[in-house]
């Protein structure tokens, strides 16, 4: 006898995490998103890539941004980054209006952006001296936030000796090491398999739980945004839009096995719910035409 079993709400919160979310608040808001509009021209007239954001984010806080492909999540992630400016509204980090790039934000990309001639040590201490480091400090920083990614043993191989887990390891140390205010990070796991990707989401927890850094996480994958979230910010397309911002009711510290508890199979649900809404009509079936000779199908 099939039985179904019944989530509870997304929004209920255990005594615990209510708590935890109240001393959230508190916090400084690291940064603040106010009215943010972005319009692009277009051949076919004004496309609006971002209307009237708002969120702010608290000091230590993980908060992930997701929605539909065309939502506006990498128009975002490029303003919060200050390689492009909004039409209006602003973002503020500490207080202060971002106007163009700094090194007060720390970035991971999907794709890899270490350099190739340089080993994983050099890569890390790299930005520590663009940033105005030299001598020997430089040098112990970067053994430092590579002992912290678990790669000390592999400090003297280069970007080609590595897999593309280790890789992102790499840039999280090399966007660690200057201290950054936020550490933005626009689908860092995208590239990498589904065993590397939960492998990399363990270590970000534990890098997020020892070190004093707040997290700006754009993914389209909703087990990880409900698996590493305080909160997730749910944007719609056309235009792009907060819909929902959500609590996540899953208790700290978080990790892998908690994937089937109730509240976090709830929230995953109200995601699914936000970012694939049913459609009314029948699956969409390709016009294939039959190309087997054999008799027996195969359902
Ligand atoms: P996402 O990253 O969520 O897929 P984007 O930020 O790339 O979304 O795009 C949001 C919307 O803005 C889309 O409709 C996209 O076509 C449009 N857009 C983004 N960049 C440009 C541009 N440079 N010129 C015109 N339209 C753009």
């Amino acid at each position: 006898m099939s039985q179904t079993i019944q989530l509870p709400d997304y929004r209920e919160q255990s005594a615990k995490v209510r708590e935890r979310f109240r001393a959230l608040k508190q916090r400084p808001v690291k940064l603040e998103v106010r009215g943010l509009c972005r319009e692009f021209e277009s051949a076919s007239g004004t496309v609006k890539a971002l209307h009237d954001i708002h969120f702010n984010v608290y000091r230590r806080e993980f908060l992930s941004i997701i929605g539909p492909s065309g939502c506006g999540k990498s128009t975002l992630i490029r303003i919060l980054s200050g390689l492009d400016e909004p039409t209006s509204g602003s973002v503020l980090l500490d207080g202060k209006e971002v106007r163009g790039p700094g090194a007060d934000r720390g970035m991971v990309f999907q794709g890899y952006t270490l350099f190739p001639w340089l080993t994983v040590k050099k890569n890390v201490m790299f930005g520590l001296e663009v940033n105005g480091g030299s001598g020997c400090s430089v040098e112990q920083d970067a053994l430092q936030w590579i002992e912290l990614v678990g790669l000390s043993h592999a400090k003297d191989a280069y970007p080609n000796q590595l897999s593309g887990g280790m890789k992102q390891r790499v840039a999280i140390a090399r966007a660690l090491a200057n201290q950054p205010k936020i550490l933005l990070m626009d689908e860092p796991f995208g590239a990498l398999d589904a065993q590397t990707r939960a492998q990399m989401q363990s270590y970000l927890l534990q890098i997020w739980q020892n070190v004093d850094v707040t997290i700006v996480f754009i993914t389209h994958d909703l087990d990880e945004a409900v698996l590493l979230s305080d909160r997730v910010v749910v944007l719609k397309a056309h235009p792009g839009e907060v819909q929902e911002v959500i609590e996540v009711p899953v208790p700290h510290p978080r990790h892998l096995g908690q994937l089937i508890t109730p509240e976090f199979l709830s929230t995953r649900n109200r995601l699914e719910e936000l970012i694939h809404p049913k459609s009314s009509g029948e699956e969409k079936r390709l016009p294939i035409p039959r190309m087997t000779q054999v008799g027996d199908d195969v359902f």
